[in-house]
């Protein structure tokens, strides 16, 4: 099994048709008429990334010193208050997170939020935190000839420890919510905030369903019944004061080696 510790080494298994498709969303992206980015009155961008490989560091810092022209990074907590009292002319915020709990996360990240003083939520698949796990390349790459490193307890704790970082849930097991029953979501919801906050001594405030699919009527309920604040889609898009539900909170999936052209790109929209 090979672990995936460059962004170079996850692009060998792309699909040729995968391939051809960002090579076209590339070319796309660069030629298209981003300024509308720049006029808008007032958001709440949340952008959200996986992963921070070795080679993705110095774009990811471009990425966040970019945002941070372009408004203020505020926490979870402190956007929500914002959604529920309804924005003024020109707020401009961004609120951070990253799913699936990479070790990469302690190895490239946190130095770089921590300098730039941006809050951050990380979304944790519980029962892969430690390594407990050798499916790792299946359930999140689709290929079982792969694999990849977790954060750890401690590293998680040490997290926790600065002020400006917060764990979310991101479930237990990373399965597709659609395909459980009532009582295996309501395990999933339950079960990953219980472990979260057992093992860091925190309070786990924060959702995000995997792979963002998850049933509006049930499992929101469900969300909402267990006493998390708010959940995380990933339907892209800002969060203004007409669209201002914490439980649908729309967010930005980036990589973090796209040129800033992309991230012009999106939050325009
Ligand atoms: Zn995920």
């Amino acid at each position: 099994m090979e672990n995936i510790n460059t962004y170079k080494q996850l692009k060998k298994y792309e699909s040729k048709y995968s391939n051809i498709r960002n090579i076209i969303k590339s070319i796309f992206i660069k030629n298209s008429n981003s300024e509308k980015f720049f006029h808008q009155s007032e958001y709440i961008i949340f952008p959200f990334w996986h992963h921070v490989f070795d080679d993705e560091i110095e774009s990811f810092t471009s990425q966040i010193k970019f945002m941070k022209n372009y408004g203020d990074f505020i926490s979870y907590d402190d956007a929500i208050n914002l959604l529920k009292m309804g924005l003024k002319t020109n707020d401009k915020y961004f609120c951070l997170s990253f799913d699936d709990g990479f070790k990469n996360i302690y190895e490239n990240v946190t130095d770089i939020l921590l300098k730039f003083n941006a809050p951050c939520v990380f979304f944790i698949p519980t029962s892969f935190i430690d390594n407990r796990r050798d499916d790792s390349g299946q359930v999140f790459f689709n290929n079982n000839k792969l694999k990849i490193n977790f954060l750890n307890w401690k590293d998680c704790k040490q997290i926790s420890t600065n002020q400006i970082f917060e764990f979310g849930s991101h479930s237990v097991n990373h399965k597709i919510f659609t395909k459980l029953s009532h009582d295996e979501c309501y395990f999933e919801i339950e079960e990953s905030k219980k472990i979260i906050e057992t093992n860091l001594d925190i309070k786990c405030k924060h959702f995000a369903p995997p792979v963002g699919i998850f049933s509006q009527e049930r499992d929101l309920d469900l969300v909402k019944k267990l006493k998390y604040k708010s959940l995380s889609t990933t339907v892209r898009g800002k969060m203004e004061n007409k669209f201002s539900d914490e439980y649908l909170i729309k967010r930005h999936h980036l990589l973090a080696g796209w040129e800033i052209s992309y991230l012009k790109y999106f939050f325009k929209k």
